[in-house]
């Protein structure tokens, strides 16, 4: 029997993260059977004003508190420990570093990003290093994400998965707004960092 591993890089600002997420990871965790999936915050993302983006070590610190009761669920720093931007193709070269190299990876996050990957740096080079999973929410209107997923498999053997998650319906944009609004964010995500988000005043 084969002592690879299989593990998950999942990959977002996480600002804030949401059950949305964990279900999404816990799914994908399962249903391919993964050994871990480690979360890999953004230190600064590549096509995003960096101002905008809530403290890192505050997003750091809600990951740690959404994560800690499944012993699954880890958290690879790399990106945040950056100062520069920060680009998949070096995270992913750091984890390797890291770990065993004869791991199997899978990168998840939003689909979204696969319109957009021919902009990101080294992206063939990633397509060989790592399986995407791309997840979309329920009611998007998929069409144009099933065409570019044929086109970058056609074009460049990428491995790509899609995975539709009614949990997704909860996004971070929409529990940002909700507390500006002064309205409830209760069932979201988790209570501990729910409670982490008040004590803070985060998002006001
Ligand atoms: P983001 O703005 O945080 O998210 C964009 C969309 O995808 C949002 O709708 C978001 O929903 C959703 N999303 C984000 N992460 C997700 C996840 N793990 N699972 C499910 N949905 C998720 O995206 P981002 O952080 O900038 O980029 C996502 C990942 O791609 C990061 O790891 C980033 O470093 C990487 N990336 C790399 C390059 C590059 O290497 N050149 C370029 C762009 C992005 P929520 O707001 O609800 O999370």
């Amino acid at each position: 029997m084969s002592d690879t591993k299989k593990i998950g890089l999942m990959g977002g600002t996480f600002d804030p993260i949401h059950y949305g997420h964990l279900v999404l990871a816990e799914q994908v965790r399962s249903n391919l059977d993964l050994d871990a999936i480690y979360f890999v915050p953004s230190g600064r993302p590549p096509h995003k004003d960096g101002n905008k983006i809530t403290d890192k070590n505050l997003r750091l610190a809600m990951v740690k508190l959404a994560i800690a009761d499944n012993e699954y669920f880890k958290i690879f720093d790399y990106e945040l420990k950056k100062e520069e931007k920060t680009f998949t193709v070096d995270t992913v070269k750091a984890f390797k570093d890291m770990i065993d190299s004869k791991a199997v990876l899978y990168f998840i996050t939003g689909a979204d990003q696969l319109m957009k990957i021919e902009s990101w740096k080294e992206y063939e080079k990633l397509f060989e290093e790592i399986i995407f999973v791309g997840a979309s929410r329920p009611g998007n209107d998929d069409v144009q994400l099933i065409q570019q997923i044929h086109y970058l498999k056609d074009n460049y053997h990428a491995r790509i998965l899609h995975v539709e998650v009614p949990a997704l319906a909860i996004s971070s944009t929409d529990i940002r707004n909700r507390i500006r609004e002064g309205n409830s964010i209760k069932y979201l995500l988790p209570d501990r960092v729910e409670q982490f988000i008040i004590e803070n005043k985060l998002y006001k």
